[in-house]
């Protein structure tokens, strides 16, 4: 699951892309307003966390800018100024959520699990499909209820093909959200973690429908 950090403060951007990491997610980060649109019109994000006080473009025009061409992507706004009215508005801009400024950082990773799962039309934050239980709040995943190992990117394919399941994903869709924008030999890499994530799981489990992509079943 990839997302967008906005924050133009360097230690809180660095905290937060090493949390969101830690919790499997890709993160790409933005550091002013005009990076953060460039970044969202040429990249597929779940989510995105944005600040307010930004340089170059606030994060109100941001996300006037964003809404106007996404109505779905969920948005947090994160601000120093924990006023009610900055609050209203940003609301009203259409974010889905706010957060003021100092958070723990639990709390904002909780925040955005739960306006992911709404998203995807879950309610619950562990999946299940045949034998394999996907649990997105720990990030495990068991079979049969034993639990495997994977890596970061074995872990978010199976659980982003188990968000979409009945669909089949091309390859280009689960790079976009799965590596970083920037990362070289994605389509490679995603080879061998799939390769890696089959023998983990169920033979079959992961089907390939032949030049358009992966899915479930
Ligand atoms: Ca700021």
């Amino acid at each position: 699951m990839k997302l967008l950090i906005v924050e133009d403060e360097q230690a809180l951007q660095t905290a937060l892309y090493k949390g969101f990491s830690k919790h499997g997610y890709t993160v790409d980060s933005a550091f002013n307003g005009e990076e953060a649109l460039d970044l969202f019109f040429s990249n597929t994000y779940a989510l995105i966390v944005l600040d307010l006080n930004l340089p170059k473009l606030s994060g109100m025009e941001v996300l006037k800018e964003v809404r106007a061409d996404n109505k779905e992507i969920p948005i947090i706004i994160l601000s120093a100024r924990n006023e009610v009215k900055d609050k209203i508005i940003g609301l009203d801009e259409g974010a889905n959520d706010y957060l003021a400024k100092p958070f723990h950082f639990g709390e904002l990773e909780a925040r955005v699990r739960a306006l992911l799962r709404r998203n995807f039309k879950t309610s619950d934050s562990i999946i299940e499909f045949g034998t394999v239980k996907v649990d997105t709040a720990a990030k495990k995943v068991f079979v049969a209820d034993e639990e495997i190992n994977l890596n970061k990117k074995e872990y978010s394919i199976i659980e982003y093909l188990l968000l979409r399941k009945g669909k089949t994903i091309p390859a280009a869709e689960l790079i976009e959200h799965i590596w970083e924008s920037d990362s070289e030999d994605s389509f490679n890499s995603l080879k061998v973690r799939l390769s890696e994530l089959r023998k983990k799981l169920p033979e079959g489990f992961i089907k390939n429908a032949r030049g358009h992509g992966y899915y479930v079943e």
